[in-house]
């Protein structure tokens, strides 16, 4: 059956971590929940402990760095929803072993621009159709970083550091590009979190970090847009 009245959001890479977290907010907030994974078993497993929770969560292929299966994951999408109200570009890769920009390896560069920036870019063109169906104003929110800043910009992680700048660039780009379309391009810096990338010294539980991602699909006034958030707060 087609979700016609309620809701949906589409999560990638949302089978574990802050992705999964933001899943399961949403869900709670009364979303169809669409979580995208490059695994379906996990996807699965991940879908099917929020669905045993009581929530309406469904699971789709969706490998981000595949042109091909971004296309079929719309194609699935339309078969189970009319309309996307939430977009959240969450699956990220963080490849960086310690190098800096002097040594650094670009192969692993491009490998990290594909997943961080592509990807997001291909996701939204492919989804813009469903996005352009909601009736609430539509809200994309691509997981940036810290480490994305410029204005404090450091040594670490360069590969992963120049692809998130990019995907704030990205971001204004698309809030520019759908101004007047109802279609709200946000991103955010969700601090350091505890998950498999930000590793178990990190300040942040995972509610925490899909706070500011939650209160802009959801809470934020639809007319902001183009900013980079953190904590709630417009940050350069
Ligand atoms: P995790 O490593 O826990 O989760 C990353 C998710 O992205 C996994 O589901 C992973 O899938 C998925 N993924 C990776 N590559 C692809 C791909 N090609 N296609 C689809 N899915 C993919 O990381 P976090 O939850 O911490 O990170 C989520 C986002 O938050 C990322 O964009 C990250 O850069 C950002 N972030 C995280 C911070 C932190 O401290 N944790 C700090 C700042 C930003 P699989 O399980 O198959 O690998």
């Amino acid at each position: 059956m087609k979700t016609h009245h309620q809701r949906t959001a589409l999560i990638t890479g949302a089978n574990k971590g802050i992705g999964k977290e933001i899943a399961r907010q949403l869900a709670q907030r009364g979303f169809a929940v669409f979580i995208g994974a490059r695994d379906m078993a996990k996807g699965r497993e991940a879908s099917e402990e929020l669905c045993q929770a009581g929530y309406e969560v469904t699971c789709i292929h969706l490998d981000v760095t595949d042109p091909v299966s971004i296309r079929t994951a719309c194609g699935t999408f339309s078969q189970k929803a009319d309309h996307l109200d939430v977009l959240v570009n969450n699956a990220g890769v963080l490849e960086d072993h310690g190098e800096d920009i002097l040594n650094l390896n670009t192969e692993m560069l491009d490998r990290t621009l594909k997943a961080n920036v592509t990807g997001p870019i291909l996701v939204i063109q492919d989804f813009l159709e469903h996005l352009q169906k909601s009736k609430s104003g539509a809200r994309i929110i691509n997981v940036s970083s810290g480490a994305g800043a410029l204005n404090d910009m450091t040594t670490y992680a360069p590969a992963y550091s120049i692809s998130k700048t990019a995907l704030n660039a990205v971001t204004r780009q698309f809030a520019g590009a759908l101004r007047g379309e109802n279609i709200a391009v946000n991103c955010v810096d969700p601090g350091w979190v505890r998950t498999d990338m930000g590793g178990s010294n990190a300040s942040r539980p995972v509610e925490k970090g899909a706070e500011t991602i939650v209160w802009l699909a959801t809470e934020a006034p639809q007319s902001e847009t183009g900013k980079f958030w953190h904590d709630k707060k417009e940050v350069d």
